[in-house]
């Protein structure tokens, strides 16, 4: 979007995918299946990928997890899947990547915690041992500072030498300091042993949004790494869609951040890739991705006169879910529609003409009549019973139509 001027920021390969500013914000999860049940993270890392994430982490969090490792991966290529895998190290990572070598082979990034790779010359020695396994292997790492397990040498030697200021700053700050200073000491280490910036990606997540916010913008005036952005721990539901959207839309908007993760606290029943649809559609209404038609509707009042806009609001969108393998290949730019159902005179007809097509209902006391606009005109007006059926049918000619004129959609 050319309001959003992104950070400048080195192009970092992980497997085909790209990241960095020359490229689309990308979108990554994470498992929560055992990675040593092959099957279960099988099913569910291809569930994610359906869903559109880019780029797929599993923690291997022991020797069974980092044996399954090849294996799940072998799967996933065996019915055509080739979405990177990144692999989660903590405490032990050093370890497991020089005990199961093919493991290191086949995942194509590593995340290293410095916060919990060792104490004293252990730290340096273990983090080591991983960066060295990744150049070895060409792979990325993601040197992950994370606020629950931070460095906490690093913060003690932070907070003893601002006790001795003057003038000390507030905790809250060195403690900001010291997640900076965790991801930059550590990403000048790895390049000390060899790591190009151009394998290295950094985070600092927190759990509070204000505090996310902050040292990720102070990080990013301090360096011009590749950032993966996302609010730890963020909750789950509404609260955790809620709070992650707005902090990743802040440092998005002033162009910050190279990839992203919503993490959400599983809800029962609900796919885990509902954390990737979260990031679809913060990406999208940001208008920095499009991923499939977007549908403006209102939220009903007073006014409107039965229920019937929010089923037919509904029942497009489920059009467009059922439609959209079909339409990505038939009608390439299909993503970029703007579709308006609205329920009644007030501002249905102005954000109708706004979309690309749109449907006006009759509110309370109206005419039961539904005007159609088509690219801000006017241009048929339906009633009775197959409202909805006739509209898709129109939608559809229209998607067709606008295809054989060759005019990108939102270009209207
Ligand atoms: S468009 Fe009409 S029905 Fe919809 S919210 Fe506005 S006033 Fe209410």
């Amino acid at each position: 979007m050319e309001l959003i001027k992104r950070r400048k920021t080195p192009t970092v390969t992980v497997g085909h995918v790209k990241l960095g500013s020359q490229y689309t914000v990308v979108i990554q999860s994470m498992t929560d299946t055992a990675t040593a049940d092959s099957q279960a993270t099988f099913k569910q890392t291809v569930e994610l990928i359906e869903a559109g994430s880019e780029l797929v982490r599993w923690t291997v969090n022991d020797e069974n997890a980092a044996k399954a490792v090849p294996e799940t991966i072998k799967m996933l290529c065996a019915k055509g899947y080739r979405t990177p895998i990144v692999g989660d190290f903590h405490f032990n990572g050093h370890r497991l990547l020089a005990k199961f070598p093919e493991t290191a082979k086949v995942l194509d990034k590593y995340r290293i915690n410095p916060g919990n790779v060792g104490k004293g010359q252990l730290h340096d020695d273990n983090f080591a041992t991983i960066v060295k396994i990744a150049i070895e292997h060409d792979k990325a790492i993601r040197i992950g500072v994370n606020w629950g397990s931070l460095d906490q040498e690093l913060l003690t030697e932070m907070m003893d030498k601002n006790a001795k200021l003057k003038n000390p700053k507030d905790a809250k700050d060195v403690t900001y300091q010291a997640m900076m200073e965790s991801a930059l000491r550590s990403a000048e280490y790895a390049r000390k042993l060899g790591a190009k910036k151009e394998k290295i990606v950094l985070s600092v997540k927190m759990s509070i949004l204000q505090d996310m916010v902050t040292v990720y913008s102070k990080l990013a005036k301090k360096c011009d790494y590749v950032l993966h952005l996302g609010l730890t721990e963020a909750g789950g539901d509404v609260q955790g869609i809620g709070s992650s959207s707005a902090a990743l839309a802040i440092l998005l908007q002033q162009g910050i951040g190279d990839t992203i993760r919503v993490s959400l606290t599983p809800q029962p029943n609900v796919s885990r890739a509902r954390e990737v649809e979260a990031c679809k559609a913060i990406l999208q209404s940001m208008g920095l991705r499009y991923f499939a038609p977007s549908v403006t509707s209102c939220p009903g009042c007073g006014r409107t006169s039965s229920n019937f806009f929010q089923y037919l609001a509904k029942d497009i969108n489920e059009h467009i879910t059922r439609q959209m393998p079909r339409w990505k290949n038939e009608f390439p730019g299909v993503e970029k529609l703007k579709i308006a159902v609205m329920g009644c005179v007030v501002n249905g007809p102005g954000e109708s003409r706004h979309a690309d097509i749109g449907i006006s209902l009759p509110g309370a006391s109206e005419k039961p009549i539904a005007p159609v606009y088509i690219d801000g005109k006017e241009a048929v007006t339906l009633k009775g019973e197959k409202i909805k059926e006739e509209f898709i049918v129109i939608l559809e000619d229209y998607i067709q139509k606008r295809l054989s004129r060759k005019a990108p959609f939102g270009s209207k």
